[in-house]
């Protein structure tokens, strides 16, 4: 009976520990970033916003013209902000956003002063207890904290940002003046594209919800796999406060989703 029960939970691990896609060593990635910065120095720059709970550098690569011009229209992405659902998109699109930046469409974009903020791993520590298989928090930080829980609460006035990761990067993007026109945060993987409405205290007027869900219909279609669309508490079928995308919305009225990908 112990050894069947051994069996189980050591078998539960492995599973749990199976990497789909390369999940590359944090400071591999944080190297990538300061690479980009000297190949693109006009437009690239890695900007650090503190130190996780363990003590990793916490780094955003802005794309931008610099110096800064006025317009602070801004995208921001996000990976990984849950340890454990890496999927290797978010670090390579840096790399790939740079790399066609001789074109028109994103020449244009940033000649008008906007600027994209990308977060390839949101919360360090869980990803390398993941990536590594340890026993400590993965999906959390190690603090044990949800830091998609942990964002300002503003249709309830609460405040929270209690945690490095979320704090320093709210506070580097208010240092910076940014207004968050559009926010990706990828998870995974429950195959959904959600917009905010994390709990049943917030509110989003019709023609807000009606853009949201035309933009979620138009990625639908170059998506790859089947995903549901809705606001995030019917997607998930719970309720959270403190989610990234309710914050954005309500915060800087960005267009927000969260991007549950398909494993
Ligand atoms: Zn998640």
């Amino acid at each position: 009976m112990l050894i069947r029960k051994l069996l189980l939970i050591v078998s539960g691990w492995l599973a749990a520990c199976s990497h789909g896609p390369p999940a590359p060593p944090y400071s591999e990635i944080q190297a990538t970033l300061a690479v980009l910065a000297q190949d693109y120095p006009a437009i690239a720059q890695r900007l650090e916003y503190g130190k996780s709970v363990d003590g990793r550098n916490l780094a955003v690569l802005r794309i931008a013209t610099s110096p800064l011009r006025k317009s602070a229209r801004s995208v921001v992405i996000l990976g990984a902000i849950h340890g454990d659902e890496y999927m290797h998109i978010v670090d390579r699109l840096g790399i790939w956003l740079l790399s066609v930046s001789g074109k028109p469409w994103l020449r244009g974009f940033l000649a008008r002063g906007h600027r994209i903020y990308i977060v390839p791993i949101a919360n360090p520590d869980g990803y390398e207890n993941w990536r590594n298989c340890r026993f400590g928090p993965r999906r959390n930080n190690a603090n044990r904290v949800d830091l998609n829980r942990d964002f300002d609460v503003i249709s309830t006035g609460e405040k929270r940002l209690t945690q490095p990761e979320t704090r320093g990067l709210i506070e580097l993007l208010e240092r910076e003046a940014a207004s968050v026109r559009l926010v990706m945060n990828y998870h995974c993987c429950a195959g959904a594209l959600a917009y905010p409405g994390g709990h049943y205290k917030f509110y989003m007027p019709d023609e807000d919800k009606r853009r949201h869900v035309e933009i979620a219909r138009e990625l639908h279609g170059i998506l790859w796999g089947d995903i549901e669309i809705g606001d995030w508490k019917s997607v998930v079928d719970y309720t959270g406060l403190g989610v990234a995308i309710d914050y954005f919305y309500q915060r800087h009225h960005a267009v927000s989703f969260l991007y549950e990908g398909v494993s």
